[in-house]
């Protein structure tokens, strides 16, 4: 079967190990960035030198019109899209709500909420055999944190991925009759760069030895829940979060 892949912030961290593992098994992918063109490329090229297709296109997934242009992108350079990971996404320092700004709200949600909408709805558009498609499969990068809610750290954060949470069963639901499955991964902690955003690069080790696990995650280990849920191995499961989070 033709596959091509589209991972949203594919260019480090989940999302990168997410696009080499997708190219390992077959499928054509676009890896998505925002600002970081060079570790995009490098992704692309390990992909390639492994003997992969794989290419990467710039977007901000909080804005409309750059998912139109990377949805289009895929299409011509690709293929018809069939899977979607909404891997994209961004946290802010550690504080407590009182601390939380306007415009720090804003960007949180809008990219890891609006985005996936947006990015959800092109693939749908594209997928949906309602409109024609062939059906695909389509994996939200969640957290466990929509589960913990983040107190004084980023309960925006937190709330914002309990609307993913929501998102993946509504959209699930809505589009299981057209072919196309929804799913969500809840990974807790791994060991990215996100944690610097929060101000805090080393917050995996100091909280490791508190994990049932006694260790934090490595993106490889994410990467494998969800090309499973993207995979004909889980052709039976929709409207399903599956925690990667050590126990937590
Ligand atoms: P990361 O290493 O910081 O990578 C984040 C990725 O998102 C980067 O590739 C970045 O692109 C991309 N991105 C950010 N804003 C974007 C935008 N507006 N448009 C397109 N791409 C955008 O983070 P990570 O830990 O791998 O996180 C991946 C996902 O896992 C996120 O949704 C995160 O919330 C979730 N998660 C992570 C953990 C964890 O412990 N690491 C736990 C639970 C959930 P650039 O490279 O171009 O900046």
């Amino acid at each position: 079967m033709d596959r091509v892949v589209v991972i949203t912030g594919g260019g480090r961290g989940i999302g990168a190990a997410t696009a080499r593992l997708a190219a390992r098994r077959g499928y054509r992918v676009c890896v998505n960035y925002h600002r970081d063109a060079g570790a995009a490329e490098r992704v692309v090229e390990a992909i390639t030198d492994d003997g992969g297709t794989a290419i990467a296109v710039p977007a901000d997934v909080g804005r409309a019109e750059d998912v139109e242009r990377l949805f289009a992108t895929v299409d011509t350079e690709l293929g018809g899209v069939t899977a979607l990971v909404n891997n994209a996404g961004v946290l802010e320092r550690q504080c407590r709500l009182d601390e939380m700004d306007e415009h720090r709200l804003l960007r949180v949600l809008q990219t890891n909420v609006v985005g996936c909408f947006l990015t959800a709805r092109q693939a749908v558009l594209r997928m949906s055999t309602r409109y024609g498609g062939a059906g695909g499969a389509i994996v939200n990068v969640s957290s466990a944190a929509a589960r913990i809610g983040s107190p004084g750290e980023y309960i925006d954060y937190a709330a914002s991925k309990g609307a993913v949470d929501t998102l993946t069963r509504g959209l699930a639901l809505e589009v299981a009759a057209e072919g196309i499955r929804v799913n969500a991964v809840r990974p807790g902690f791994i060991d990215t760069e996100i944690h610097a955003s929060g101000g805090e690069p080393g917050r995996v080790a100091r909280l490791a030895g508190q994990l049932p696990l006694g260790r934090g995650g490595r993106p490889e280990e994410v990467a494998e829940a969800v090309v499973w849920l993207l995979s004909e191995a889980a052709s039976y499961t929709t409207g399903t979060i599956l925690d990667v989070a050590g126990g937590r």
